[in-house]
């Protein structure tokens, strides 16, 4: 049973796009909301003719899963500072416990480091939240777009399910509820 999802960032929740409509204000900038009024493109403060987008889905299924009772967190090798203020721009701050950055200097495209972060973030769980009740390295699933990560998270954390990222399909980031039904159903039959 999957209680903790832990997801990359870039090319995994969120990519980055050209769009006139940035137009560097000095602030972030919400430019698109879903059908919910939550925002799903935003412009970056200082940045002209660049916005970041959720994947289709995004904001509905992270919410979802939440509502569900599912533990989110992130391990990121994206900009430290960048990505934290991204993620309060879509207002998704209160979604994700634990969440861990690079820190400055070593994020970029550098892989080596995210299973160590998955298995703090883990432990943070462990000694929090989840003290009364473990989570088993099977009762977490991480995602990431680059295989070098999961590769990387799967040698660290022994027993831990990992996926590729798929959310550039026309479902954007709804094939994870398919994922975690299957390890769900797998592990009940064990
Ligand atoms: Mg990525």
């Amino acid at each position: 049973m999957i209680r903790l999802v832990i997801f990359d960032f870039g090319d995994t929740l969120f990519h980055g796009e050209d769009d006139s409509r940035a137009i560097a204000t000095g602030k972030w900038e919400i430019i698109e909301r879903d059908e919910h009024g939550r925002p799903s493109i935003v412009a970056p403060p200082s940045i002209n003719g660049k916005v970041e987008c959720t994947f289709p889905g995004v904001q509905e299924v992270l919410h979802e899963l939440r509502w569900r009772g599912t533990w989110l967190s992130v391990a990121s090798s994206a900009d430290p500072e960048y990505a934290p203020c991204m993620i309060d721009a879509f207002d998704m701050g209160s979604l994700f416990r634990h969440a861990f950055m690079a820190n400055k200097g070593d994020w970029q495209q550098n892989c080596s480091r995210k299973g160590d972060w998955v298995a703090a973030i883990i432990h943070d769980f462990n000694i929090a939240e989840c003290q009364d009740e473990p989570l088993k390295p099977s009762e977490v699933l991480f995602v990431d777009d680059l295989m070098r990560c999961l590769k990387a998270v799967a040698n660290r954390v022994p027993g831990i399910h990992v996926v590729m990222s798929l959310a550039r399909g026309s479902n954007g980031l709804r094939y994870i509820f398919d994922v975690i039904d299957e390890i769900n159903e797998e592990s009940e039959n064990v």
